[in-house]
């Protein structure tokens, strides 16, 4: 069967990504996108923080970074600081990029182990660059410069989720891609194949298509409200299943990280942009009360409230099939497993490129959706390991939330990367998963999982250069960190210059 329409269901940021992506597809070989939305029914509100991978979606789809930052009123994030997770009072910091560098194949922190085998004191963090900017509140893009071994500072953005969604419309709809108002009242399936043929608006219209993307939300108005795929459950390991979220004021300066501070039954989020901040407190339902979150988020919010709390349900998990039959879900309707890392666009942004490469305008077959569920499904259970690890390692038992995280069982992947880290710091990293040595090594240690021993491949490197190159990769990054300009300045001068 041809495919020669393209049907988005949902104008969220996970629609007005799919359609500003294939709107370079409208018009070739006869192709039209359209996408259905209901003002009516509104987007989820929420979703600000990125990571890196998201610099290159934007280029992919052909935005300047200045346009974009200045249209979404976004800034610059070099990581997460994480307070009161591996303990009260702890603080770390995961930052983006990498803690020093490589030196003869040997991981930096195998060598810095070694550097405090024989007695040195620095931290860890001092030889991350974003680490330290953040720390010191700075910001600056770095490729292009010549600063000894060090690579480029890397960064993503946090964003006004609805100005950036509309940011994305008028690309999209400037290249093509029709929008239609309007809230879905049916779907109709084809007797045949089962596939979707048609959706039938309020007002009775008819839109019929060959591909259906749906991003309509946790609804899953086609995935799951048509096609009845299933979702896989894992409030087991990840037990948030409730926010409350609250914009406010900006306090003057933009710190250039997220946020996230765990509290008695779940955790805070804070997102600086440049005029307002994003709060949220995400919570266990069966360990806290709504009327006891919103308390405790407005009582830790600086500057006044904007708007009144939107609250939020949701079950951490994964819909069965991402891509079932004709249908091929994107965002929320895909599935959902906390914001705790940001990864949530991400996986929007990885499944528009799979769904990209697989696309064929010749038929739609269950290879196409075999390899992009195996896909998909794997990054999911990376990312899902990765964010339980948040909650597993702690010491906390001051509630009965955390006394349950601390304790519950945890998948046998996890353990057994824990059990490879405790070893000798070693992280395996499993195909291409997102998360990369430098998040792992930041969460573990900085919840309090320590290796017994280190690589021995950091005893081979050569004594007499090794502390040399040490102190000059601290150096370097002491020099970078002061010749750069506070988050804000360097903002305004960024936009300025567009
Ligand atoms: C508390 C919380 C915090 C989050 N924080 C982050 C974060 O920091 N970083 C991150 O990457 N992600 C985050 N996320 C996830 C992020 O919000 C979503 O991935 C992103 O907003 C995409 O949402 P969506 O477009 O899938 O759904 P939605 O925003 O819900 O959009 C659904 C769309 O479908 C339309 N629709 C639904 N039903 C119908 C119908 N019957 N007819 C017509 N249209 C319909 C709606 O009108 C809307 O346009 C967070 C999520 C939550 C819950």
């Amino acid at each position: 069967m041809a495919i020669s329409s393209i049907i988005i269901v949902g104008g969220g940021t996970a629609g007005w990504m799919t359609a500003a992506a294939l709107s370079k597809l409208v018009g070739k070989r006869g192709l039209s996108v359209t996408l259905i939305e209901s003002e009516q029914i509104g987007t989820v509100g929420v979703g600000e923080a990125t990571i890196p991978p998201f610099i290159n979606f934007n280029q992919l789809i052909g935005v300047e970074e200045s346009d974009m930052l200045a249209a979404a009123k976004g800034s610059f994030k070099l990581g997460i600081q994480f307070s009161n997770w591996g303990q009260q009072g702890d603080s770390y910091f995961h930052p983006f990029g990498t803690y020093g560098y490589e030196i003869d194949g040997v991981s930096f922190h195998a060598i810095w182990q070694r550097m405090q085998a024989a007695g040195d004191k620095r931290p860890l963090a001092y030889f991350s660059p974003e680490t330290m900017a953040a720390q010191f509140g700075r910001f600056a893009k770095t490729e292009g410069e010549t600063r000894g071994d060090l690579p480029p500072i890397n960064y993503a953005y946090h964003l006004d989720a609805g100005l950036y969604a509309a940011f994305l419309r008028k690309l999209a709809e400037g290249r093509g891609v029709l929008r239609r108002e309007g809230k879905v009242a049916d779907v109709s399936l084809h007797g045949e194949n089962g596939h979707v043929r048609s959706v039938t608006l309020t007002d009775g219209s008819v839109i019929a298509g060959d591909l259906f993307v749906d991003c309509s939300g946790f609804r899953g108005l086609l995935i799951e409200q048509a096609l009845e795929t299933g979702y896989e459950d894992w409030s087991h390991w990840l037990p948030c299943d409730r926010a409350v979220a609250i914009p406010s004021a900006g306090t003057g300066t933009v710190a250039p990280y997220t946020r996230a501070t765990a509290r008695s039954a779940g955790w805070q989020w804070e997102v600086p942009l440049q005029h307002r901040n994003g709060n949220g407190h995400v919570y266990c339902s069966a360990h806290m009360q709504d009327d006891e979150a919103l308390r405790i988020l407005t009582d830790n919010i600086q500057g006044a409230a904007l708007a009144d709390p939107n609250f939020l349900r949701f079950t951490t998990g994964r819909r069965k099939k991402f891509w079932n039959r004709n249908v091929v879900a994107l965002g929320l309707s895909a599935g959902f497993m906390e914001p705790l890392e940001s990864t949530s666009i991400h996986l929007i942004n990885t499944g528009i490129s799979k769904l990209i490469a697989l696309l064929s305008v010749d038929d739609i077959t269950p290879a196409q959706a075999d390899a992009f569920n195996r896909l998909t499904g794997k990054e999911y259970a990376r990312i899902r390991d990765f964010l339980i690890l948040h909650y597993c390692a702690t010491k906390r038992d001051d509630s009965a939330f955390w006394t349950y995280c601390r304790t519950m069982s945890i998948p046998d992947s996890l353990s057994e990367k824990i059990e490879l880290f405790r070893l000798n710091g070693q992280i395996f990293r499993e195909e291409d998963e997102l998360f990369a040595a430098t998040s792992w090594v930041a969460v573990m240690m900085g919840q309090g999982i320590f290796p017994r021993g280190y690589s021995p491949m950091a005893d081979a490197l050569e004594d007499t250069n090794l502390p040399n190159e040490y102190n000059e990769i601290d150096k370097s990054i002491r020099h970078l960190i002061a010749s750069m300009p506070e988050h804000r300045a360097f903002i305004d001068r960024f936009l300025e210059k567009r």
